[in-house]
């Protein structure tokens, strides 16, 4: 009985599998800096990188009464944006929940009930009169469609769904240009509004905050997803050559980074805990850097870890454990609550196993989950920046340095989240990665819509 292993010994295995060495860091941006160049070059690629036909940077004069729809990964929003001008802006909105159901049923459906949720918006924001919304007989508000899955463009009020991400499969919708589905049913209830432009969360995000910061180059998300986007000029996107659009024009580019090392998992370190993420998952192969990263997945990452230690009878023995054995069960936000329990009792923690799990846990298991969800939150911020570092060293920002727009409850609510991928870029770059500044970005997915749908109607 001398040799029964403490969760100590068991943490010691899980460091070495989780840690991130800055060597394996480099040689990952390397990889991705040359993934990014193959999309540019080539359509169809793994990692898209999708051209946006979003030209250029808002001067910050845009100005008007703008809706924007959001579908997100968890959450519906409606927004009223109001641009004044000079950088300025106001903004109402509204959340409707997304049910699992809705999320695979047909896609028709889930677009008329956005349609709905913005009828229902509307008419409240008209009948309000301190919202200050009219639209006068016959005028049409210019809509900004906020679509955070990855589609291909040849315009900016149009684009085809290549494939569902974050758990959603609603039928009858890969392939088909999703603007034109949802300009259906925004005719169902007779909507006096103007879908103008189809946008990815990250191009909203990367647009918003060079409103308010113009060192703004990059933008990236960490939420149920994992995505970046920032600005690229047309000359570099071979791709689009035969367009006619001027070398010297610039043009945002959504990567859908979260397909980096999709079906090769050549270049990412996968424990055997990410596999099975990947197997159990809608679409196993795809979106390899996302399950790696995202705020659906860490949750997941670590209840296999536990769920391996309830079978080798190392947790819980003699608990009822059923309610930590279902997917999903522990959510991403219990690994932040975990690593911000100020008590040195771990009280949060004992809270969450009674509370949600129905189990009791003794003070060493407690470490032992707070140092897992450690090194689980640590590795996905050090992944992140490695797809950063990708893009500033591509683009050659590293000697003038940037600003970095970031948004999501990962990178919001993650305790700690910002520094370790700012770590990470010191980690990659030395000590100049310093000048590679992360920040809270503007709502992008509602104002940087709004004013990429007002950009379209100055330049239409
Ligand atoms: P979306 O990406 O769907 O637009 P969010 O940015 O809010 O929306 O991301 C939702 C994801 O963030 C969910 O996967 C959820 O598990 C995770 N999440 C929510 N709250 C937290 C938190 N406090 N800490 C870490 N992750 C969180």
């Amino acid at each position: 009985h001398a040799t029964k292993k403490t969760m100590a010994d068991h943490l010691r295995k899980f460091e070495s599998l989780f840690t991130l060495t800055p060597q394996r860091m480099r040689m990952i941006v390397e990889a991705f800096k040359e993934t990014l160049e193959l999309g540019l070059t080539k359509p169809k690629q793994i990692v898209p990188m999708i051209p946006t036909y979003v030209f250029g940077w808002p001067t910050g004069e845009e100005t008007g009464d703008i809706l924007a729809v959001d579908l997100g990964g968890t959450n519906l929003r409606v927004c009223l944006v109001t641009l004044q001008g000079a950088g300025k802006f106001e903004i109402t909105q509204t959340k409707y929940r997304l049910t699992e159901e809705q999320k695979q049923e047909d896609g028709q459906r889930l677009f008329d009930f956005c349609a709905e949720c913005l009828k229902t918006f509307v008419d409240t924001s008209l009948a309000d009169e301190t919202s200050g919304l009219k639209i006068k007989e016959g005028e049409k508000l210019p809509l900004g469609f906020t679509f955070s899955y990855p589609c291909s463009q040849e315009r900016i009020d149009h684009g085809e769904l290549i494939r569902w991400t974050k758990g959603f499969g609603a039928p009858n919708t890969e392939g088909q240009d999703v603007a034109a589905m949802f300009r259906k049913s925004l005719e169902k209830f007779d909507l006096p509004i103007e879908l103008t432009a189809l946008i990815n969360d990250t191009t909203g995000t990367l647009i918003a905050s060079h409103y308010v910061n113009p060192a703004t180059k990059i933008a990236v998300i960490f939420g149920t997803g994992c995505n970046a986007a920032y600005m690229e000029r047309v000359g570099d996107i071979p791709k689009i050559k035969n367009l006619g659009i001027e070398d010297d024009a610039e043009m945002g580019i959504n990567c859908e980074w979260g397909a980096f090392d999709s079906f090769e998992h050549e270049h990412l370190p996968r424990t055997k805990y990410d596999a099975i993420v990947d197997d159990t998952s809608n679409k196993p192969g795809e979106q390899a850097f996302e399950k790696l990263i995202s705020g659906r997945y860490l949750g997941e990452i670590l209840r296999l870890v536990i769920c391996e230690l309830i079978d080798e009878g190392v947790l819980f023995l003699g608990q009822n454990t059923y309610k930590l054995e279902a997917p999903y069960a522990f959510d991403t936000a219990f690994l932040s609550l975990m690593e911000s329990d100020p008590t040195d009792e771990l009280l949060m923690v004992v809270g969450i196993f009674s509370h949600f799990f129905a189990v009791e846990t003794t003070l060493a298991e407690r470490q032992f989950f707070r140092a897992l969800a450690r090194l689980i939150g640590r590795r996905a911020a050090r992944l992140s920046a490695c797809g950063i570092a990708a893009i500033v060293g591509k683009m050659g920002y590293l000697e003038e340095g940037c600003a970095v727009g970031a948004d999501g409850s990962l990178y919001n609510k993650y305790p700690g989240f910002a520094d370790r991928v700012h770590e990470g870029l010191v980690d990659v770059f030395g000590d100049k990665g310093r000048n590679i500044v992360t920040h809270h970005a503007e709502d992008g997915s509602g104002v940087g819509s709004a004013i990429i749908a007002a950009m379209t109607k100055i330049r239409k």
